[in-house]
Parts: structure tokens; C-alpha cells; sequence
């Protein structure tokens, strides 16, 4: 009797425990979807805010260049203040967007191989200038034993430490503030920023890593600032790996430490993006990197010495070009099969073009740089890097992503080519007249003098200041409203390009 009485009461407990468990399993969840909603709130809020600062900060910066030579110079200085305000302001916007995102850990890490030489010497420049407007010196020490290379998310480390110099640099008055790079042991790094400034009190050293905690928080401060920078810097230091550190003395000044790993090798992922875009991305980029890489192995080719692929017949057979030939307009033809390209070559030399014809996806990305083609015909089944990751490169790159390319393939992927950007896309077996619509399409792209372009943005404010700004005797714009607008007039005429707002009624 006694056992089942204990056994009673044992379930009893257990009821009331898993009541209690469910309880704050409930209250777990609706927190996670509090944050979320705080930080959906948050970002839409930041765009929102951002959107009418565009239009502030263009017009300011227009109005203070005083283009016209109309402005007494307490109107230019006005509008220079507003200018300057709103920088701040978009500066906060930023930080405050970033600290919201870290928060709910929603910050990407993209690892890439960086010069540490590169790293400094792009301080020392971004900053000499800042530090001898203040009368200070700028000095950046690189110690021995460093490696080379490393391996980091450098966006992000740029951030924290170009965080570090604008701190150092405001809050010293005179003497210098010294950025140098060390080894520090066990495949670590430190890289600290040492400055001869006001120093910080030891009762507010623990604090100042905290969002919106500043030494002198009052309203008469004499330094601008958000108080969010070191908690940003202080996240993003964990995300790379890492720790900053701080040592300082009021009135000799601080030094701020970040150490972080040589080689950041995974990541935890963070947020919620779907692993299988992420996966699909990441081949398309380690394909096109390793493209990159052989096009870095192999300096770029002066014009006389360039050479044409030998495994393939190619209508200007010689490996010079002739003087009449340099003045022709230059078609680049990545294909694979010898016998189209061949039919190409000779369509299109017909047509007064110098051809060149790359065999393989790689050998085309090499011969955009060397050769400046004006258009590109691209097939999409290659051997090595597809036509996809040629697309992906050419239209991520500013120097090559104007050029026209027209996709003739196998397959048919027609949307997917017009999404990625080809001007148009012919599913083979093509014909003459096939041939002859796909020239024409390129042609209206090379030929236009004037290049229309299409906004579609519904703020008037900045609809009007982008007209204002871009509208020159070259470039006719025309503007509308809503998407619908927007694609029914895309449909009716070419556009060279568009600028388009996301968010449209
Ligand atoms: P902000 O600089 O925008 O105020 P931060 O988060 O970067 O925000 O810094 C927080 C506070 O820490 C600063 O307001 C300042 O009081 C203190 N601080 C940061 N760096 C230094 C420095 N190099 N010297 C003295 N005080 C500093």
C-alpha cells in the first residue's frame, strides 16, 4: 500500500513537472518569435528610414557642390551641415540594422583569403588623412613572424578594426594612435590599436563594450558617437572567432586588442537561409574562383602577342592582328563544339565582326580580359566550368557585366538565361534566321547612342532626384510607378537599363 501511495504521488510530481516543462516551452517559443518580430520590425523600419535619407543626402550633396554658383557660402555650408547630419544619421541607421541582425543571429560570414600586407597598407591610407586633420600621427607596425596570408570573413574584420582607429583617433587630441599587427602564437593574430588619448576610467572599462554605453553619455559631449560600435565589433569578433580586449589608463590613453584566429576554418551557420541555395551558390562560386585564380596565374597579354586557342580552327589564324582587324568590333564565341563555333565565326566575320572562339568556359573569361569583346555568344554545356558560372563571373564583374551575351545551347533554359541577364537565348539546332534575329538583338544593345533607362520607384521625392541626377543628353529616362507599369513598358520597348526599388504598392 505504502509503494503504491509513493508511486501516487511520484506521478502526481511528474504531471505537475511536465506541466511546468510545457509552460516554458511555450514561453521559449513565443520569446523566439518576439525577437523575431523585434528584428522583422527593426530592418523594415531601417529601410524605411533609409529611403527618404537617399533622397536628403543627394539632394544635400547636390545643392552643397553649389553646381549653379548661386549660393552665398552660409547656404552652402547649410547644406554641407545637412549633408553631414544625415550621413550620421544613415550611420546609425546602419548600426543599429547591424546590431539587430546580430542579435538575432542573422549575419553572414563569407571566409576568403586575405594579404595581411593589403590589410595594412589599406589602413594606413584610409586613415593618414583622418589623424592629420586632428594634428596626430598615424602609424601602422607589422611585427615579424606574420603569416602572409589569413583566412577571415575581411569585411567584417575591416569593420571592427576601422571601428577601433575611429574611436582611437576621436578621442585623442595629441600624440599618435599606432595600429599594429603581431603573431600571436598558437595560429593567432593580434591586431591592437594604441592610442595617447583620454584614456577610459577603470570603473567604466567593463562598460563600454555594452550597446549605447559611452564614458560620457551626457547631452553636452564633446564626442559624437552612437555607443554601439564596440558591441558590434565586440559580436563580430566573436563571429570571426576571436576576442577584443582592452587595457587603458585615463589621460595616457587605451589600446584596444582584437585576436582572432590565422585560419577561420567553419562556421556556425547562422539564420535561417535555406541550405540548399547556400549549397548551390557555393559551387557556382568555387567554380568561378578557381577560374579567377588560373586567369591570375596568366598576366594579361599585350594586344600583338595575344594567341588564339590551337585545338581549334579559328577564322583569323594568325596570332597577330592586322591593323584593319583591331579596328573591328570583337565577338567572343564560347563554344565547345569546333564545327558550330567554326559556323559561327564565319556568320559573324560575314557580318564584320573579328572573332575570336574560346573552347572551354575558363578560356572565355581569360579572352573577356584580353581580347575586350563587344558581345558574347556563350554555350551552356562546357567542359570544366559551365556556361552558368561564365554568366555568373561575367555579370558580377563591373568591367564585363555590360557586355551583351547571347546564350545558344542545347538545352532549353531560355528563362533562366533571360533572368541571368542574356540579351537572348537560342535553343540549338539554330538557323540562318535564328542567326540573324540573335545579331540583331546584340546590335540594338551595341548600337543605341542613346541609352534609355527605365526607374520604377514610387516616392516622387526620389523618383525626381534620380531624373534630376542621371538625366543627361545620352541617357533618356523614362519613370514609373508600380511594377505593373514597370513591366508593361518592358515590354513594349528595350531599356539599356533599370534602376528598381524593391518595395513598390
Ligand atoms: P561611440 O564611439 O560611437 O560612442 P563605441 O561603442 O565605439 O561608441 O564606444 C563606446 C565608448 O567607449 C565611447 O563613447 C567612449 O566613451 C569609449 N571609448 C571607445 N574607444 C575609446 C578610446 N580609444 N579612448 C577612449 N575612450 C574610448
Amino acid at each position: 500500500e505504502m509503494l503504491s501511495a509513493q508511486k501516487h504521488e511520484i506521478e502526481k510530481s511528474n504531471e505537475i513537472l511536465k506541466a511546468k516543462q510545457k509552460e516554458i516551452e511555450d514561453k521559449a517559443a513565443q520569446i523566439k518569435l518576439e525577437t523575431q518580430y523585434k528584428s522583422e520590425f527593426l530592418a523594415n523600419m531601417s529601410h524605411e528610414l533609409r529611403t527618404p535619407l537617399n533622397s536628403l543626402l543627394l539632394l544635400a550633396n547636390m545643392l552643397a557642390e553649389n553646381e549653379e554658383k548661386n549660393l552665398t557660402p552660409d547656404q552652402i555650408e547649410s547644406a554641407s551641415s545637412i549633408y553631414r547630419s544625415g550621413q550620421n544619421l544613415l550611420h546609425l541607421i546602419n548600426n543599429i540594422l547591424d546590431i539587430s541582425k546580430i542579435e538575432a543571429k542573422k549575419i553572414d560570414i563569407n571566409i576568403s583569403e586575405c594579404s595581411l600586407n593589403e590589410i595594412a597598407s589599406h589602413f594606413k591610407s584610409e586613415f593618414t588623412h583622418m589623424a592629420d586633420a586632428k594634428g596626430i600621427s598615424f602609424n601602422v607596425i607589422t611585427g615579424d613572424n606574420l603569416p602572409d596570408f589569413i583566412t577571415t570573413d575581411i569585411y567584417r574584420l575591416e569593420q571592427i578594426v576601422r571601428n577601433l582607429i575611429g574611436n582611437a583617433i576621436k578621442f585623442t587630441d595629441s600624440g599618435s594612435v599606432t595600429l599594429s599587427f603581431k603573431n600571436a602564437g598558437s595560429q593567432k593574430i593580434s591586431i591592437s590599436v594604441a592610442d595617447t588619448g583620454i584614456g577610459i576610467p577603470p570603473d567604466k572599462i567593463n562598460t563600454v563594450f555594452e550597446a549605447f554605453k559611452q564614458v560620457d553619455g551626457s547631452i553636452r559631449r564633446k564626442h559624437d558617437g552612437t555607443g554601439l560600435g564596440l558591441s558590434i565589433s565586440k559580436e563580430l569578433a566573436n563571429l570571426l572567432g576571436g576576442k577584443i580586449s582592452v587595457q587603458s589608463e585615463p589621460e595616457k590613453g587605451s589600446t584596444f586588442t582584437l585576436t582572432i584566429p590565422v585560419h577561420l576554418k567553419s562556421v556556425k551557420r547562422y539564420g535561417s537561409s535555406d541550405g540548399k541555395r547556400d549549397a548551390a551558390d557555393d559551387k557556382s562560386n568555387s567554380a568561378v574562383k578557381s577560374t579567377v585564380s588560373d586567369n591570375n596565374l596568366n598576366p594579361v597579354k599585350s594586344k600583338s602577342e595575344l594567341s588564339f586557342p590551337n585545338n581549334i580552327e579559328t577564322p583569323n589564324d594568325e596570332s597577330t592582328l592586322s591593323q584593319a582587324d583591331e579596328d573591328l568590333k570583337t565577338m567572343l564565341i564560347i563554344e565547345d563544339d569546333p564545327e558550330f563555333a567554326n559556323i559561327l565565326s564565319n556568320f559573324f566575320k560575314k557580318h564584320g565582326y573579328r572573332t575570336v572562339v574560346a573552347p572551354t568556359g575558363e578560356d572565355g573569361i581569360k579572352y573577356v580580359t584580353d581580347t575586350k569583346p563587344a558581345a558574347i555568344i556563350l554555350d551552356i554545356a562546357l567542359p570544366g566550368i559551365d556556361g552558368w558560372a561564365v554568366m555568373h563571373e561575367l555579370k558580377s564583374n563591373p568591367e564585363t557585366r555590360h557586355i551583351p551575351v547571347h546564350i545558344m545551347s542545347g538545352h532549353d533554359y531560355s528563362l533562366k538565361g533571360l533572368e541571368k541577364g542574356a540579351v537572348g537565348y537560342l535553343t540549338k539546332p539554330v538557323s540562318i534566321s535564328d542567326l540573324e534575329k540573335a545579331l540583331q538583338k546584340i546590335e540594338i544593345v551595341l548600337s543605341s547612342d542613346v541609352k534609355h533607362l527605365l526607374v520604377v520607384e514610387d516616392n516622387s521625392d526620389l523618383q525626381l532626384t534620380i531624373l534630376k541626377l542621371i538625366g543627361t543628353n545620352d541617357i533618356i529616362v523614362t519613370a514609373a510607378i508600380t511594377g505593373e507599369e514597370a513591366i508593361s513598358l518592358l515590354k513594349e520597348r528595350h531599356f539599356y537599363c533599370m534602376i528598381l526599388d524593391l518595395g513598390l504598392p
